[in-house]
C-alpha cells in the first residue's frame, strides 16, 4: 500500500538549513542584518519600495490597519471566502468589519462592495483565494473614487502579478496602499511562521516598522551591537511583531526558490486541469487572463447535482484512497462568533461555493507520480459515483 499523500508538505532545502545553523552560531538571533536582507529581496522581488518582515501575516494586516488610523466608528469591507484572521485584525483596531460577495472566481466582487459603501467605509481588503488576482482595476477605481485604503491579503499571493506586475509593484496603476503576505508553513514560501508587509508609501512604511516593534526608535534592533547605542525612546505604544534572523534565514532562500516553486505548481495544476476538464462532475478552478496565477491552491468544484455524495463525503473518500484534502474557507458568517454579523453580511455566493470545493494537494513536494495518484483518487470516486448512479441505488458507496 503507498502511502498517504498529505494535503502538504513544506520544501525545505540544505541552503534553508545552513543559513538557519550559521544564525544560530552567528551570536545574533532576532531581527537583524538578514531580517534585512530577506526585506530587501522581497521589495525587489514584488516591486514594491518598502518592506518590513514580520512574524506573521496577521500582524502585517494589524499593523496595515493601525498605521492607517483605522479604528472604531470606521468600516472596513473584506470577503467572506477568507482566513479568519482578516476580520480579526479589524476588530483588533475597534473597526466594524463589512463582508461584500464573492464572483464566480471566488475572489470579492467588485459590485458587492460597492453594495456595502457607508460614509463609515474607511478600506478594503480584498483577498486574491489561492493566488488568483482580484480584480484590481475595478477595486482600486471604486477607492479612489470614494478615497478608501486598500489593503491587499497577499497570504497566497506571493508570486501573483496583474496586467504584468506583481501585485503591489510600485511599476503598477492597480497596487494597494500596502500588501500583507504570509510564509505560514503551508503558503507559498515559508519561513515556519512570518509575513511581510509591503507598501510604496514611505511614511506609511516607517510608520508601520515603528509599531512592528514597540513603538521604539529606528535602530533601535541594534541597540546592544558594537556600533549600537543604549538610548532609544517609546513615540507610542507598539506591537512586538518583528521577524527573527532565525526565521528570516529560511525566508532568504526561500524567497530564491518561489519562481521555480510556481512553475512546479502550476505544472501540476495543468495535470489536475488537463484531467478534471472533460468530467461533468468536476469544474476546474478559476484563472485569470489578466495576469498571473499563483496556484497557491487547487480549488476543485464539484458539480453537485450529478453526483450522489457530498462534498464532505468527496472528501473522506479521497482519504480512503490515500489522499489528504482540505477546504478554503469556510465563510466567515458561518463561524460561531460571526453569527451575530450573519443576517447584515449575508453573502449566499460564498455559501454556495464552499459547499462545493475540495482543495487538493498542490506543493512543489510531490512528486508526478503523487500526482498521478491524487488524479486516480479523484477519477476513482467520480466513476464509483457514476456506477452508483447508474444503478440507481439510494445508498453510498462503500
Ligand atoms: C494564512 C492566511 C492568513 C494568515 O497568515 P498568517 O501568516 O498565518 O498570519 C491571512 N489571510 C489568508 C487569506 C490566509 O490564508
Amino acid at each position: 500500500m503507498s502511502e498517504f499523500i498529505a494535503f502538504h508538505r513544506p520544501s525545505i532545502g540544505e541552503e534553508e538549513i545552513n543559513e538557519v545553523v550559521e544564525t544560530l552560531r552567528s551570536g545574533w538571533l532576532t531581527s537583524g542584518e538578514r531580517a534585512a536582507r530577506f526585506e530587501r529581496a522581497f521589495a525587489d522581488y514584488t516591486g514594491s519600495l518598502y518592506a518590513v518582515a514580520v512574524n506573521s501575516c496577521t500582524s502585517a494586516l494589524h499593523l496595515a490597519l493601525a498605521a492607517l488610523d483605522i479604528g472604531p466608528g470606521d468600516e472596513v469591507i473584506t470577503t467572506p471566502l477568507t482566513f479568519c484572521s482578516t476580520v480579526h485584525t479589524i476588530l483588533h483596531v475597534g473597526a466594524t468589519p463589512v463582508l461584500a460577495d464573492v464572483n464566480q472566481d471566488g475572489n470579492i466582487d467588485p459590485a458587492a462592495i460597492d453594495a456595502r459603501l457607508t460614509p463609515r467605509t474607511r478600506a478594503i481588503i480584498p483577498v486574491h483565494l489561492a493566488g488568483l488576482p482580484c480584480r484590481m482595476s475595478a477595486i482600486m477605481s471604486l477607492a479612489r473614487r470614494r478615497k478608501l485604503r486598500v489593503i491587499e491579503d497577499a497570504a497566497h499571493a506571493a508570486g501573483t502579478h496583474y496586467r504584468n506586475e506583481h501585485l503591489g509593484s510600485v511599476r503598477s496603476r492597480f497596487a494597494g496602499d500596502a500588501a500583507a503576505y504570509s510564509f505560514y508553513a503551508t503558503k507559498n514560501i515559508t519561513t515556519g511562521e512570518g509575513g511581510m508587509f509591503t507598501t510604496n508609501d514611505r511614511a506609511l512604511a516607517e510608520r508601520v516598522r515603528l509599531l512592528a516593534l514597540h513603538g521604539i526608535t529606528k535602530d533601535a534592533w541594534n541597540r546592544y551591537a558594537s556600533n549600537g547605542n543604549w538610548f532609544y525612546r517609546v513615540l507610542e505604544p507598539g506591537f512586538k511583531y518583528n521577524l527573527s534572523d532565525i526565521l528570516a534565514a529560511i525566508g532568504i532562500h526561500q524567497l530564491k526558490r518561489l519562481e521555480s516553486f510556481i512553475a512546479q505548481r502550476a505544472a501540476y495544476a495543468r495535470m489536475y486541469n488537463d484531467a478534471f476538464g472533460r468530467l461533468e462532475e468536476l469544474e476546474t478552478p478559476a484563472d485569470t487572463t489578466e495576469g498571473r496565477h499563483a496556484w497557491h491552491l487547487y480549488l476543485l468544484r464539484l458539480n453537485c447535482e450529478r453526483l450522489r455524495i457530498s462534498r464532505d463525503q468527496f472528501i473522506r473518500e479521497l482519504a480512503e484512497r490515500g489522499v489528504g484534502a482540505s477546504v478554503h474557507f469556510i465563510p466567515i458568517t458561518m463561524h460561531p462568533f460571526f453569527e451575530r454579523w450573519a443576517l447584515q453580511n449575508a453573502c449566499p455566493r460564498a455559501e454556495a461555493l464552499y459547499s462545493r470545493v475540495i482543495s487538493l494537494p498542490l506543493h512543489p513536494g510531490l512528486s508526478e507520480g503523487e500526482v498521478q495518484r491524487v488524479i486516480a483518487a479523484v477519477t476513482g470516486v467520480v466513476a464509483a459515483n457514476r456506477r452508483l448512479m447508474a444503478a440507481g441505488a439510494g445508498q453510498r458507496i462503500a
